[in-house]
């Protein structure tokens, strides 16, 4: 981290510095511009064109655009709604979570590109004078006056640039280079398993249903993506090398016995280009802020897949600092009581989703990985299967979250 700046060619000021324009990001920068904050987002990538980033908008996520007014809007883009989810352990098929009762004007999770998610955010944002999206920036350090950081450097098309600011928000996911450069403390978690992403198309007459299939060292999950499906096949942990040495042909030979549809579609994953590997890590930072530096989403608390939440987590995180931060940052001074008043806001709920999500993963998603015999179904699934009223808890859990924010900031 630098206390002197060196030579940038370009030197800014901004109310609010926000490094990385995912969901957290974009989210906070939306809210902070339509509270009156003069705001910068830097995002190094071009665009927000990635795939298999994360697709799901889940119900309390859908709450925020309704509570911002945006919802019929947001929904006119393209998506797919999953009003259930599904699961297949061994023979044996059943609901895990149903969607339907959820007090929520939306009863299911949307099914949407990220980076439609994130173009709806980056417009909505552009009508704020105060918003300020800059691609192609990446930040490689943090600026520090005394034990304050008051900015960060980087670079972009243009060459070199410092931008000064009263509070720099770590929002740059998994890998962070904001919370590296802050020495934030880390905690790892661990996780069992990575993660194959692969498309299939789909056809019409195939099951509408998202379905997670668990079998003897198997775990694979399908999305309905409308005319494709989105396909997750768990593996154990450092296992990726080993199997795409056994070659693209072997792999399409595991998924053909996996899809419940013909086996001439796994045809159309041609080479590993259309394989992506997510190499699952579950860790959080024991502290999120230091004087002038706040980490939000990914960023301060990476997620296992299991449940597909890491969206839904950093936006939430995105509202309760927006909540607590609007005020001293429209008057030019953050202390640090008001980051750690985010934190405390936010560690609950991370904390307690992490938990399950471990309890998921080692407990039966690595035995199924691990085991040689077909899987049964464990308790909490017959629990699920004794007294389908029990749907509705995983429902809730995955569908609003822990502890759901609410945008209480009226417009600026
Ligand atoms: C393959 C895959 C599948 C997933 N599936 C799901 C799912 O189905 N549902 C779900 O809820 N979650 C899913 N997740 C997790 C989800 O994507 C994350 O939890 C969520 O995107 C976190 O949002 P974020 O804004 O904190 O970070 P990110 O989405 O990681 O966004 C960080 C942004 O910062 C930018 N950035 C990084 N470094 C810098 C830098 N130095 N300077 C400037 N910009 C920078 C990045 O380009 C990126 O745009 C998935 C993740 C992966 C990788």
């Amino acid at each position: 981290m630098s206390e002197r700046t060196g030579a940038p060619n370009q030197e800014m000021n901004t109310g609010c510095c926000i490094v990385g324009g995912g969901p957290a990001g974009m989210m906070l920068g939306f809210l902070l511009a339509r509270a009156g904050v003069d705001v910068t987002v830097l995002e190094k990538h071009r665009d927000f064109l990635r795939d298999f980033r994360g697709d799901t908008i889940h119900p309390s996520t859908l709450e925020v655009m309704h509570e911002l007014g945006m919802l019929d809007d947001f929904l006119r883009l393209p998506h797919q709604e999953v009003q259930k989810l599904s699961g297949q352990v061994g023979d044996e098929r059943l609901t895990v979570a149903d969607f339907s009762h959820l007090p929520t004007h939306c009863r299911f999770i949307a099914l949407m590109p990220q980076w439609d998610f994130l173009d709806f955010l980056s417009s909505r944002a552009q009508a704020y004078a105060g918003f300020h999206l800059r691609m192609q920036s990446e930040v490689t350090d943090l600026v520090q006056q005394g034990d304050q950081i008051v900015g960060v450097r980087g670079h972009s098309p243009d060459g070199a640039f410092e931008l000064r600011s009263p509070l720099v928000v770590g929002a740059d996911g998994r890998h962070s280079v904001v919370r590296e450069r802050a020495g934030l403390v880390v905690e790892d978690l661990g996780a069992p398993m990575d993660v194959f992403w692969m498309r299939l198309s789909r056809r019409p007459d195939d099951d509408a249903e998202t379905l997670g299939r668990f079998d003897t060292g198997v775990v694979f999950v399908m999305l309905n993506r409308g005319d494709y499906w989105q396909c997750a096949l768990a593996i154990r942990k450092g296992s990726a090398d080993e199997i795409r040495a056994r070659g693209i042909a072997a792999f399409r030979d595991i998924v053909a016995r996996l899809v419940p549809f013909g086996h001439d579609r796994v045809e159309e994953l041609r080479s590993w280009d259309d394989v992506k590997l997510l190499t699952v890590r579950v860790d959080r930072l024991a502290q999120w802020y230091r004087p002038g530096l706040l980490c939000i989403g990914d960023a301060a608390h990476a997620m296992s897949p299991v449940g597909g939440v890491g969206i839904n987590l950093a936006v939430q995180d995105a509202v309760a600092a927006a909540n607590i931060l609007a005020a001293p940052l429209r008057d030019g001074t953050v202390t640090p009581e008001p980051l750690r008043a985010v934190q405390q806001r936010r560690e609950f709920p991370t904390r307690a989703t992490q938990r399950m999500q471990v309890f998921v993963q080692n407990r039966i998603l690595g035995r199924v990985l691990a085991g040689t015999e077909r899987p049964s179904l464990p308790w909490p699934l017959k629990l699920v299967r004794a007294c389908p009223v029990v749907q509705r808890i995983p429902a809730r859990l995955i569908g609003i979250g822990v502890r759901p924010e609410h945008v209480r900031l009226p417009q600026g």
